[in-house]
């Protein structure tokens, strides 16, 4: 814990990237936020606010409301901001401009609570890519935009959490927004994001420079050295776990170009139950094109509004896994 003045302002940023429980793989836990809300306010810390904005398509509001986040305002008397209505500042970094959340940015401590877990695009989602949920809705779609590496790594060029305290107990290793939890009662801590998802990045079976931020961090001189410190605070029961290799495959169906993370989660879990049902085959060489890259295109297949001119399309932004399943079904 860094040396800080007991008056400070102390932001806690779980990730809750959509309604989804902790015990599913996709959220931070609960018991975790309040256990550093009791320590915090046991070593005197009065200000303490938790901060975290959904991703695009969903409410932080209901994610708080339905994950216990307002209980945990009232009984420990701290502020709760949805980083999606707050205050926003634009900053600039290595020529990349995003709008990030006041309360974020003017933290005299932030502390990051991320989950350890699988994405459809940036292959693991951890403590440098939970930092997103700092930005508003518009630079979270700017990011895709931008093909999310560089952008995040430039993020953590500007936020430095002073702390991580890494959710590793049960997080999906393929889907951002869980479902397929795999145990590992793991917890990690550092006061080096980017550390901390080097580390990370090999309990994932993969290697920090198969993370395409954390190599953008290293090329841009924003990694500081390699000599990385990482505190285990548990032992994992599971330390092998790794993605089961889903979300690659069913990426063969796809053309995404700048495509939110949500929409294409949407189509990941769409294809999948697709698949499960024996559809794939009907699709054969085509793909599903998905992304803000295809406003003016007319591909065959696209998901989302951003696809709106597809021959054939599944509305939404975000595109529903629903909407784009029933599309899929109506493929002869
Ligand atoms: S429809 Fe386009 S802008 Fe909306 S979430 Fe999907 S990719 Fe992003």
């Amino acid at each position: 814990m860094p040396e800080i003045s007991r008056s400070s302002s102390i932001v806690l940023k779980p990730n809750l990237v959509t309604l989804s429980s902790p015990e599913e793989g996709a959220t931070t836990h609960t018991s975790i936020v309040e256990t550093v809300i009791e320590y915090l306010q046991e070593e005197g810390f009065k200000d303490i606010t938790i901060a975290e904005g959904s991703w695009v398509g969903a409410s932080t509001e209901e994610c708080y409301r339905k994950l216990g986040y307002y209980s945990i305002r009232d009984r420990y008397g701290v502020k709760l901001v949805d980083t999606k209505k707050d205050r926003f500042r634009k900053v600039s970094a290595y020529g990349i401009g995003m709008e990030i959340s006041e309360t974020c940015l003017n933290a005299g401590l932030l502390i990051n609570i991320p989950v350890l877990k699988g994405h459809c695009q940036t292959l693991m989602t951890h403590a440098m890519k939970n930092l997103k949920g700092c930005l508003s809705d518009k630079s979270k779609r700017d990011f895709h935009r931008l093909g999310l590496d560089t952008p995040i790594a430039v993020l953590n060029s500007i936020l430095h959490p002073g702390l991580t305290i890494s959710d590793s107990i049960c997080g999906d290793l393929d889907f951002e927004e869980g479902g397929n939890p795999v145990e590992t009662d793991r917890m990690m801590a550092s006061t080096d994001p980017i550390a901390l998802d080097a580390y990370a990045s090999t309990l994932m079976g993969y290697t920090p420079e198969d993370i395409g931020y954390i190599r953008e961090a290293i090329a841009l001189g924003i990694a500081k050295s390699p000599e990385w410190e990482v505190e285990e605070l548990s032992k994992p029961v599971s330390a092998s776990a790794k993605p089961n290799g889903t979300v690659k495959q069913l990426s063969a169906y796809t053309a995404p170009v700048e495509a939110c993370s949500a929409c294409y989660a949407s189509l990941i879990r769409a294809l999948k139950i697709f698949g499960d049902e024996g559809g794939l085959r009907k699709l054969g060489n085509k793909k599903i094109a998905i992304g803000q890259g295809y406003r003016n295109a007319s591909p065959e297949l696209g998901a989302g509004l951003c696809c709106r001119n597809a021959v054939k399309h599944a509305g939404g932004c975000p595109a529903s896994a629903k909407d784009i399943l029933e599309m899929l079904r109506s493929i002869q």
